[in-house]
């Protein structure tokens, strides 16, 4: 068969890319080597952990709010089978949607695993079955990232695990050890705690979630600490061991004394690393850099002219609307126009509850910069809309250029945050000052008028409601 593009890999930079091929004209084919479409997000990351985020948040507020809300119920107990499931079915309907719009737009879905025989020409091996060979004009790789490991911490996949175990576990940990204090940890941490687990978090730095803006991990720390959180920060974790029904894993505190922690269960989360096994790069000539990741120009092409790569696979935040994004982006560059990504204003999100957001620049950015900024502050505590539904922790701080009022950056805790960010997003994609949005009209009562105060708060201190 002949192509006009072939995508390799069908996450959500991969099905995307495959998407807008077809929208625009172009012949296209989608190879993906699992039996599933929808990558890392739908199968086994975003949705699936969202989904049980959900019900293990249906079951905290079971127990903890519902009395004083005048909800009286027995004492609710966790039929975690039944989330797990519910979790697959979650997938399901979303694996599902993707094989409709790939027909929708009739694209041809290859099963296997894709790798170059040369630039024009890929080989498809399925797991069983007869090898394919496809020619194609252009080729968009978006292979997407597997977890990172440590040397000193044996993955067994029983109980000492990543975040794909954890997505289906059979039973509830007692004690729940976290290597790393970033986004997967913390969010697949707060669904067993939030189910009666004990979580120790071991975490390289001085601070959780430490690349976004420094005020939302101290906030979240507070939060997660009420839950059953216990937070060791700079900690180096120097191995880890399964003896059979615990984990012992032994970390070096800031002093430089061996500590052990045991626990039932161990989750390493300490990022995620470029997937480019198998695709023979070197038959072709695609490079990647010292940390294994696509090295790819502003046009997302790689060194050989129309070989691209999007998504987790090259430099940049490994989120799913960033794949999107590239995706949409090269799909659009390969048939000529002219699009445009603005990098600086990809939202970052951690649904916790309260749920964290970011974009732009953070405080401590500014401040490299020496950019002259000032920073308007609203906490939940005082929005009517969040004393309604108890949701009083957490803040929206605005920053804003202190000589233009330019908004620089939007740093969210709180109920809907990762809702809410949208709107940041657009203030700031059309360059809006601190006081256009003061003086814009939000629904009362409603979280966003949080956004609304801090931005009031930005422009002369003259926030309202504090
Ligand atoms: P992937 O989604 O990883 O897809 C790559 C696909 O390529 C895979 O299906 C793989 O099988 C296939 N593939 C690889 N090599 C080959 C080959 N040679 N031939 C054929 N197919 C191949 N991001 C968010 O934005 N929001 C979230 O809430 C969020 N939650 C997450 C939760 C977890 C637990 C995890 C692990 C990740 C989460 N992420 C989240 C990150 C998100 O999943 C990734 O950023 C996103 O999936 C990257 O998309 P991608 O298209 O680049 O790659
Ligand atoms: P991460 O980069 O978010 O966090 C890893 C954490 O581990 C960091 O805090 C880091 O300092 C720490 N760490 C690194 N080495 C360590 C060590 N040896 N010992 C102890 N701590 C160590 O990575 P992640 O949580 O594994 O997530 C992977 C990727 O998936 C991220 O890039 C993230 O963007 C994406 N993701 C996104 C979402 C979301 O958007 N809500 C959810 C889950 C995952």
């Amino acid at each position: 068969m002949q192509y006009d593009v072939t995508v390799i890999g069908s996450g959500p930079g991969g099905y995307v890319a495959a998407i807008r091929c077809a929208q625009l004209g172009l012949k296209t084919a989608i190879i993906e080597k699992y039996s599933t479409l929808g990558g890392t997000c739908l199968n086994v990351g975003c949705i699936p952990s969202k989904a049980l985020l959900d019900s293990s948040e249906h079951f905290a507020n079971a127990l903890h709010t519902f009395k004083e809300h005048g909800i009286e119920i027995n004492v609710p107990t966790v039929n975690l089978g039944q989330m797990i499931k519910r979790k697959g079915e979650v997938v399901k309907a979303s694996v599902d949607g993707i094989n409709y719009l790939m027909r929708k737009n009739k694209i041809d879905v290859y099963q296997g695993m894709g790798s170059f025989i040369d630039k024009n020409t890929l080989k498809i091996t399925p797991e069983s079955g007869e090898e394919k060979t496809i020619q194609t004009g252009k080729v968009i790789i978006a292979t997407g990232s597997k977890p990172s490991t440590l040397p000193s911490v044996p993955v067994d996949k029983k109980r000492i695990i990543t975040s794909t175990e954890a997505l289906n576990m059979t039973e509830v940990p007692k004690n729940l050890i976290l290597i790393g204090g970033g986004v997967i940890g913390l969010e697949l941490g707060s669904v067993y705690a939030r189910l009666g687990a004990k979580v120790s978090v071991i975490e390289y730095t001085d601070t959780i979630i430490p690349t976004m803006d420094r005020a939302l991990g101290k906030e979240l720390q507070k939060v997660l600490t009420k839950i059953g959180f216990t937070f060791y920060f700079n900690h180096k974790v120097t191995g880890a061991v399964n003896s059979g029904n615990e984990v012992t894993v032994k970390a070096e505190d800031p002093s430089g004394n061996v500590i052990d922690f045991k626990g039932d269960y161990c989750i390493l989360a300490v990022g995620r690393k470029p997937y480019t096994d198998k695709l023979d790069l070197d038959k072709v000539g695609v490079k990647v850099d010292e940390r294994g990741k696509i090295v790819v120009n502003d046009h997302l092409e790689t060194a050989i002219p129309g070989i691209y790569a999007i998504g987790d696979v090259i430099k940049g935040a490994m989120l799913a609307h960033k794949a999107e994004e590239e995706g949409t982006y090269v799909a659009e560059t390969i048939a000529g126009q002219k699009p445009h990504i603005n990098y600086k204003l990809i939202p970052g999100v951690v649904y916790t509850w309260p749920e964290v957001a970011g974009v732009g620049s953070t405080e401590e950015e500014l401040k490299a910069e020496g950019k002259a900024y000032k920073v308007g502050s609203f906490p939940f505590k005082a929005s009517g809309r969040a004393r309604a539904s108890m949701d009083l922790d957490g803040f929206v701080k605005v920053l804003a250029d202190k000589n233009t009022d330019e908004i620089l950056g939007v740093h969210m805790i709180g109920p809907r945050a990762a809702d809410m960010i949208a709107e940041a997003v657009v203030a700031m994609e059309f360059r809006a000052s601190a006081e256009d949005i003061s003086r814009m009209s939000h629904a009362h009562p409603t979280y966003t008028e949080a956004m609304k105060e801090a931005c009031l708060a930005a422009t002369e201190n003259r926030a309202l409601h504090i």
